[in-house]
This record gives C-alpha cells, structure tokens and sequence, in this order.
C-alpha cells in the first residue's frame, strides 16, 4: 500500500525542526524512516507533514560532557554506535546492543533517536538505556526537558514525547563495568523473543557492588529487574543461589504472546538467559 500523501519539510537545524513541528498540527518527524515507513505504507501512521531531520549535523554529535557522561545526538546511527570510539570506551554495553540490532542496512540508516521515539517492547536499546539508566533531552520551541529512558517509555509504541516536541540528545552515564548483553530471537536479524542487559561491579572483596538488569520483549515495554538487582547487592558473588532468586522474580512477569513465542516460552527463555548470564558475571568472568 502507499502512504497517504504528506508534505516533505527538510530541517538545517534544530530550531528549524521544532519550528516547523509547532507550526504543523499533525507533522512527525522522519529520522532514519526504518520504522516510520512501513509504519506509512500500512497507514497506520497518516501524518499531514513528514520533517526530516537527517540534516541537522549537530544531532550526528557524540559528545563527553564536562562530567563525563555521553551526550548522544538523536541521529546517530546503529552503525555509529558501534563505530565510535568515545561510545565504546565510556559505555561499550551500548555498543554490544547495536551490534544486535536488525541487519546492515537498517544498522546504517536507523537511529538511536528514533528507536527510543518508536518504543517498541522489543528494541534492543531500551533495556541498555535503562540499565544505564540513560535519559532523553525532548525540546520544543520554547522549552527544553531531561527525563528517564525509563520514565519516557510508557508502553507499546507509545512515549511521554507530546505535540511538537522533539528528542534532540541521549545522555548516558559512563559504565566501564562488567557486561552481558544478548537477545535470543529466531533468526540473527529479528527482533528479540527475549532480550537481557546486565551491569554488574564486584567489589574486591568478591561482593555485588551495583546490579542493573533490565529485560526487553517481555511485557508491554522493557523493564529493571528490580527485584534481582536488591537480591544481589552486597551478597558475595560465590554464594549467591541464582535459581531461588531468578525464578520468584520473574514468576509476576506476564510476557507478549505472539507469532514469534508465548508467554511461557519467552519466560523460559529468559530465565535461562538471566541463569548464564548473571552466572558469568558473579564469577567474574569479562564480557
Ligand atoms: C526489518 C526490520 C528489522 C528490525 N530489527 C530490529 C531489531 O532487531 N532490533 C531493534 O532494536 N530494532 C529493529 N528494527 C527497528 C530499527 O532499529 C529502527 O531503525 C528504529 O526503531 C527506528 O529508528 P529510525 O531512525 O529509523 O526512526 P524512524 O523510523 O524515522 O522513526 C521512528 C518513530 O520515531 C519518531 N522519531 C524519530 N526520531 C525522532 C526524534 N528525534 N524526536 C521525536 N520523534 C522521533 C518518528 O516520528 C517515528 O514515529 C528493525 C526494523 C526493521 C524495518
């Protein structure tokens, strides 16, 4: 099917955007269009206005700021992410996720802006982002907010991002800690069945500094592992029982059912995952 016909804004800049995003009831952005198009095609989205903003340089920027956490502009790509050095020396989790992402051509064309905007429960940054615990800079012609990736995400496809607001910036605290990040999905390009971010320090007395896990394509969006986290903290890493705390944690979760696995399926999965993955973790081992 072809999309129901729009007018086609090109953005230079930044305020250029929002300007045009105010002026424009029922306008959306197009970053890399890798979600938006069959998202047009099939109707289901029927903006008046489509404003591009791939040609805005300063929202291809990967910055340091001055206390050292990443500032990420909207636009840069999977393939970025992965590429980029300052990524990858400051949160190389982030750049193991994009590696999971789709495949190569949907790696250079998609963005880390418009991922996060499309809020899909199974994307594979959002549960990176939320261990992190990464925010998103949203601005509009005249107002500018910092939120939680976590806190952004609402549901399905569905943000806290309002009318003629725009994602301009990703800022993300440096983790140089230990990592696993992995998706169990059909095929190597497809999105995620299940999916499992973890970060966890260990003291040098063999004791759970920190823990953050977060999960993807389980429930309605992705989430902390809350419960798995306290669980852990502080516990000597060689004593801790994984199975007794993964498995009442997880029992509440109530999944996605859908062509790609049901609930009990994609429950078994990530318990096996979280199992390997924290096991790695607790004894040390490197990503
Ligand atoms: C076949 C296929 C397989 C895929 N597999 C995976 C996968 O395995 N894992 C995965 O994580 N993703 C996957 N994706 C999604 C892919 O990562 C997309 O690139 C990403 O979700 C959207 O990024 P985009 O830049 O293309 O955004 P677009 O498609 O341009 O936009 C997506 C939505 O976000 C809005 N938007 C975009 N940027 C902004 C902004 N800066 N401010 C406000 N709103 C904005 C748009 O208006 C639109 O509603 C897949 C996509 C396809 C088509």
């Amino acid at each position: 099917m072809y999309p129901k016909s729009f007018e086609y804004l090109r953005a230079k800049s930044v305020d250029q955007a929002l300007q045009y995003l105010k002026d424009n009831e029922g306008s959306r952005v197009i970053a890399g269009g890798q979600s938006l198009l069959p998202m047009l095609k099939s109707r289901l989205y029927q903006p008046t206005v489509l404003v591009d903003i791939n040609f805005i340089p300063e929202l291809r920027e990967v910055k340091l700021g001055s206390n050292g956490d990443l500032r990420i502009g909207a636009m840069v790509t999977h393939y970025d992410v992965i590429e980029n050095s300052t990524i990858r020396e400051n949160a190389p989790i982030l750049s193991s996720t994009a590696e999971n992402i789709a495949d190569v051509q949907i790696r250079n064309r998609g963005t880390i802006g418009g991922s996060i905007c499309e809020a899909d429960p199974s994307a594979d940054y959002l549960p990176t982002l939320m261990a992190l615990d990464a925010r998103v800079v949203l601005k509009t012609t005249d107002s500018s907010r910092e939120m939680k990736v976590e806190d952004f995400i609402q549901g399905p496809f569905e943000t806290l991002a309002e009318d003629g607001e725009m994602l301009v910036e990703v800022i993300v605290p440096p983790s140089k800690a230990n990592y696993r990040v992995e998706k169990y999905a059909r095929r190597k390009a497809d999105f995620a069945i299940a999916s499992v971010a973890a970060i966890v320090s260990l003291s040098k007395d063999g004791k759970v500094a920190d823990a953050r896990i977060a999960t993807g394509a389980q429930q309605d969006k992705p989430h902390r592992l809350r419960e798995i986290e306290s669980a852990l903290k502080g516990k000597a890493s060689k004593s801790v029982n994984l199975e007794a705390i993964i498995g009442p944690a997880t029992e509440e979760l109530e999944p996605l059912d859908d062509l790609h696995g049901g609930p009990e399926y994609r429950k078994h999965v990530l318990r096996g995952m979280l199992s390997r993955m924290l096991g790695d973790l607790l004894s040390g081992k490197e990503a």
